[in-house]
């Protein structure tokens, strides 16, 4: 006899599962029977009875359910522990090396594992779990990591609003093994940067620009940089690194400028090749253009603007703002390496953003480099939703 709960669903709303794509949503289903608890496994069946996958169920959730597995299998610790070994392993080539001592070792539906986030920060990794499914199996993937990825701590920064979405509180702290220090150190091809596990944002640093600051780096060479929305200085410290003559970080957080400070010093670089303004970058970039200041590369890498699809009109016109205002300050030849971190926002319409912000600013450009977010947080090909990162790098005239 099965006691499984099983999810059935409308007719005809099949069809992203059969593609894989892993998320149920709640106009999707017919009917549940069983009463399944937050996190529980839920089988999944089309209209006409056939089997789809398994499931993890959140009732409170816009997306009712995220499929585990599309075959018939168990959802056990030993599924668990299968799936973490295989998105730690596609990352093999990315963990042995001194020069890059931090890489995401889970992101998510890209790694079949829906909502679960794991960074690694040299001896301590971070986790977040941001769905029922994975909330439900925390103990199981705890003790599978630390067996899996031989670590000191590992730490839970499940403290992001789409917890509430899920119906889970936040939740932070050791989960396992020592509490990180106050600051953590990692090395990111030669460049070290402290960050804060406790009170970083998303678990500590932005893992995800890995190659952009690379690629900004390369573009540096004797150019006097505005790196806006610097928090700790990720970029600004890849800018010196890569030779830039001056760099001027802009952030409004306080705190952030103040360990970028540290980062900066770490690298041996002297406050005589940088500066750091607290301050809203909206005001600052108005102010230069009164001032006339200019700069050879200006880097813009924002908050999302746009966390759901119906805030983007605002999103688009203040990526279109600070696009155009920074596009005022730069020199002929000039740099402007702008970002989008909202997945609201796809990389066509950011580029006409883009384009509309250069052409109101009475300049013109060509783009050099698309950019995207590192291959550790990868995108699953039934999943494009995970593209999340974008960037241009464009010359202006
Ligand atoms: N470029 C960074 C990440 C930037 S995160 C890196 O690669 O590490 C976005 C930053 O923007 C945060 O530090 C936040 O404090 C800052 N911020 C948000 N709104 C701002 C505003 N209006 N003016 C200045 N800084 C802002």
């Amino acid at each position: 006899m099965n006691h499984m709960h099983t999810l059935h669903l409308n007719k005809g709303r099949e069809s992203s599962l059969l593609r894989r794509h892993p998320w149920i949503f709640s106009g999707a289903i017919a009917r549940v029977s069983g009463s399944p608890a937050p996190g529980d496994t839920v089988r999944v069946l089309d209209a006409g009875g056939q089997m789809l996958g398994l499931a993890a169920y959140s009732p409170q959730s816009q997306i009712r359910a995220r499929v585990w597995s599309f075959v018939d299998e168990s959802i056990d610790s030993a599924f668990l522990r299968t799936r973490l070994q295989r998105a730690i392993a596609r990352r093999a080539g990315l963990l042995n090396d001194p020069q890059r001592t931090a890489c995401r070792l889970v992101y998510a539906e890209s790694d079949e594992l829906p909502g679960l986030v794991v960074d690694r920060y040299g001896d301590y990794l971070v986790c977040q779990f941001m769905f029922t499914g994975v909330e439900r199996w925390k103990q199981e993937i705890v003790q599978h990591l630390h067996e899996l990825f031989p670590c000191k701590g590992i730490y839970e920064r499940s403290d992001a609003a789409a917890r509430n979405r899920e119906g889970l509180p936040l939740s932070q702290g050791v989960l396992w093994g020592e509490a990180p220090p106050d600051i953590v150190e990692i090395n990111e091809q030669g460049r070290l940067y402290g960050l804060s596990i406790g009170h970083g944002h998303k678990t500590g640093f932005y893992l995800d620009q890995y190659t952009n600051r690379e690629a900004v780096r390369r573009l540096c060479q004797g150019r006097r940089v505005l790196n806006c929305f610097a928090y700790t200085g990720g970029f600004g410290i890849a800018a010196l690194s890569g030779g830039a003559e001056h760099v001027l970080n802009v952030d409004s957080s306080a705190p952030s400028l103040e360990l970028a400070a540290a980062n900066f010093a770490r690298n041996g670089f002297t406050p005589a090749q940088y500066e750091n303004l607290t301050a809203n970058v909206f005001d600052v970039l108005r102010d230069f253009r009164q001032q006339g200041r200019r700069f050879d590369l200006i880097v813009l890498d924002p908050p999302k603007f746009a966390e759901t699809k119906v805030q983007f009109k605002k999103a688009a016109r203040a990526y279109k703002d600070i696009a155009l205002q920074a596009s005022t300050l730069l020199e002929p030849g000039g740099l402007l390496v702008n970002f989008s971190c909202s997945g609201a926002i796809d990389m066509p319409l950011f580029q006409k953003i883009t384009a509309d912000a250069v052409l109101d600013a009475g300049r013109h450009g060509q783009i050099l480099h698309y950019l995207h977010q590192a291959e550790d947080h990868p995108v699953g090909l039934p999943f494009p939703e995970s593209l999340y990162l974008k960037g241009l790098v464009s010359t202006l005239d």
